[in-house]
């Protein structure tokens, strides 16, 4: 699929942000244009498609790509994406150096759904299309930002009154741009069904102050931390006994991290734990969950 180089995606997004502001014509990276054999025949590679796909995005308003996602055994649950990065998350800070939501970018059709959500959240016509969209999905566990985050104060009301419709969804998610989330406090009342997880790599990592003021929100539940590993995670289903001797050296490790009674995320949110998933669970209030990244 590596048609297409990353810098000439981040050419296309500009050009495409550019369009929406301004109405400047795109000019497409020549990536998306390279031609792949399929039955000794000539064939558009699948960026070209999806970037035509994309197109009529741009010309209807009309969105192409799924705006809710389902999931798999990772994460058997609806959720929504935008663009991930410095531009687009703004309490982004050491996160940048690790942040797997660039590895969507493998696909076309995830790298389109995201540049496409983080443009209907910019029109009152485009929020129309997630209501709409939102209101199909079940009552059921939510998350709300694989890749990206709240990117401002205005996108965090438009969420939280939308979850507000639908106390019958439990949303959650993990966020850097706490500086939004204290802005919020200040001005609006959080939804009950939303829970917040605060992820490693925020730009304010370092300040006592903004962490504790988060940490005294309703919808904060807990640290979701990341720490290296020396090997990958083995599979929890198939191979229990290997994930739990791993676990044990993880939990370990974590105290030389200063976290002395880290839960480990064992990476399948379905099966997370007898009662729900962790992450969305304020019975986990406080509970430091780490992760280990390899
Ligand atoms: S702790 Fe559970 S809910 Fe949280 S990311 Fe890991 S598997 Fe998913």
């Amino acid at each position: 699929m590596a048609y297409v180089t990353r810098s000439e995606q981040h050419e296309l997004i500009q050009a495409i942000l550019d369009h929406v502001e301004n109405g400047t014509e795109i000019s497409v990276p020549p990536g998306f244009h390279i031609p792949r054999i399929s039955k000794n025949r000539l064939v558009a590679n699948d960026w070209l498609k999806n970037w035509h796909k994309f197109e009529t995005f741009l010309k209807t308003g009309v969105p192409q790509f799924t705006i809710y996602t389902k999931g798999n055994g990772k994460l058997p649950f609806h959720s929504f994406s935008t663009l991930p990065g410095e531009q687009f998350c703004p309490g982004a800070g050491d996160c940048l150096e690790f942040c797997y939501s660039f590895k969507a970018w493998r696909y076309p059709a995830a790298f389109f759904r995201q540049v496409q959500n983080t443009i209907l959240l910019k029109s009152p016509s485009g929020r129309a299309y997630l209501e709409n969209a939102f209101s199909k999905i079940p009552d059921h566990d939510f998350r709300l930002y694989v890749d990206g985050d709240f990117d401002s104060l205005e996108t965090m009301k438009f969420w939280f009154d939308l979850l507000k419709t639908r106390p019958g969804i439990r949303a959650y998610g993990y966020s850097k741009s706490w500086q939004i989330f204290l802005a919020y406090n200040r001005l609006y009342t959080f939804p009950e069904n939303y829970t917040l997880n605060s992820s490693s790599g925020s730009k304010f990592a370092n300040s006592k102050a903004i962490h504790e003021k988060l940490q005294a929100l309703p919808v904060y539940r807990g640290n979701y931390i990341a720490i290296p590993s020396d090997s990958k995670m083995p599979n929890v289903i198939e191979n229990k006994s290997e994930w739990v001797e791993w676990a044990k050296e993880l939990r370990q490790r974590a105290k030389l991290f200063g976290i002395q009674n880290a839960w480990i995320c064992p990476g399948k949110c379905g099966n997370c734990t007898p009662r729900g998933h962790a992450c969305g669970n304020k019975k986990f209030k406080n509970v430091d969950i780490v992760i280990g990244i390899h």
